[in-house]
């Protein structure tokens, strides 16, 4: 069957939710996909911030099929070795105190509001329920994770949704501010907003945040989902601010391209919060997903691969910057460490559509106009100057 006939056949069985690009990727091998012709692409999107270690890393994949042979599932109703083994270093990495495994990011954020939610329910009684979340935010696709997200358009279509949800400025703490109630349980909000453009949340912001959050006995949850596990150059972004959440989120890196997320809390949110009967997964923390994360964590030690994210972002930076200089048809770059963006005013889609077909290289975009590259943590100079050689390639045929 030809490329042609594969993607008929998808779009007969297939859902339409996604308008996906006519590529078809077969394998992996570190930086570079390939697709059913064995052509070779530059990726810079790690399946949207998933694949940190890139693909067909053989540390990994020995753990992974030992693991399969082993065990792969055994519900929660049981202890199995993989998942106390990934959540004592989750905790330590993050220095949270307890953690939920989930399956998805959506799911990690679902916890985090129920968690929330039960903090105030224990603390106050019923109707501590309002959350204020920030414009421009992504959570994530479910009700709950929809309700907190800030674009309105993906909201409107499924109204009424969860209710209690104000809608904050991000980076405007004044705003925070003129939504906070006696109702209030938390605050959600990304340390850096992804699918919103690339903006960090600022320092003084999320410092002034904390400490509302401290004065009123309420939660901040940061969304690390696709900003932590080494995107920014530290392990979760927060620990380049001073301050540590009441209740994390984190997925997609997590495990290297197996589906899990997590919540992770404080020993006080722990102890004020959820108890068994109130929440629960099937599928979520099992031994083949948790061994994935706990090898992940390993290998962000025996690669330091911190130190390598700390001195390949400037690297990268600089090729950007130099590139902001020379089109004028970007306007700015945004972002932290391995998370960068280019502002356009071209059509970001021409521009991820064209880098993908024409220069095979995979780039992904975050709103309208921004141009949003998540490459692998363990890419080099030289996958960097390839980066560099094939977008110029589709800039150049724009100015
Ligand atoms: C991707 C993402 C989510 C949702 O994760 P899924 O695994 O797609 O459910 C939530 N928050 C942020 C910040 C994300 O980038």
């Amino acid at each position: 069957m030809n490329k042609k006939d594969y993607i008929e056949k998808a779009e007969e069985n297939l859902l339409h939710v996604y308008n996906r690009f006519p590529v078809i990727f077969d394998y992996g091998k570190g930086v570079h996909l390939y697709d059913e012709l064995d052509q070779e692409y530059l990726d810079f999107a790690s399946g949207i911030g998933v694949m940190a270690f890139g693909y067909g890393n053989e540390d990994y994949e020995e753990v992974l099929t030992t693991q399969i042979k082993r065990i792969t599932h055994t519900s929660n109703l049981y202890y199995h070795i993989p998942m106390v083994e990934a959540a004592e270093k989750l905790t330590k990495a993050s220095g949270m105190d307890k953690v939920f495994f989930t399956n998805s990011g959506a799911e990690a954020i679902e916890g985090a509001l129920k968690t929330a939610k039960k903090y105030a329910y224990t603390k106050n009684g019923p109707g501590d329920y309002e959350i204020i979340a920030m414009e421009n935010s992504f959570h994530g696709r479910t009700v709950g994770s929809l309700s907190v997200t800030g674009t309105e358009h993906y909201r409107e279509p499924f109204y009424p949704l969860m209710s209690g949800v104000k809608f904050a400025t991000f980076n405007d703490f004044g705003s925070v501010l003129a939504n906070l109630s006696d109702k209030t349980c938390a605050i959600i909000m990304e340390t850096v907003q992804g699918e919103g453009g690339l903006y960090p949340a600022d320092k003084e912001f999320l410092k002034k945040v904390r400490q509302l959050c401290d004065d009123e006995g309420i939660l901040l949850i940061l969304d690390e989902i696709q900003c932590g596990m080494g995107r920014t150059g530290s392990m979760f972004a927060f620990q380049q601010y001073d301050i540590k959440p009441d209740i994390l989120t984190t997925a997609k890196a997590l495990g290297n391209g197996v589906p899990v997320g997590a919540f992770a809390v404080t020993q006080n949110v722990a102890e004020n919060s959820l108890v068994p009967g109130d929440h629960g997964t099937t599928y979520g923390g099992n031994p083949l997903c948790t061994a994935a994360v706990s090898q992940v964590f390993d290998m962000f030690e025996d690669y330091k691969l911190l130190d390598h994210v700390n001195k390949i972002a400037p690297y990268l930076e600089q090729v950007l910057d130099v590139l902001v200089e020379k089109y004028d048809f970007i306007t700015e770059r945004r972002g932290l460490g391995l998370m960068q963006g280019l502002v356009l005013t071209v059509p970001v889609k021409d521009v991820v559509t064209k880098a993908l077909l024409d220069e095979k290289l995979v780039v992904l975009s975050a709103g309208k106009d921004v141009l949003r590259l998540l490459p692998p943590l363990v890419i080099t100079e030289r996958d960097v100057d390839e980066f560099k050689q094939k977008i110029e390639s589709v800039f150049d045929t724009l100015s």
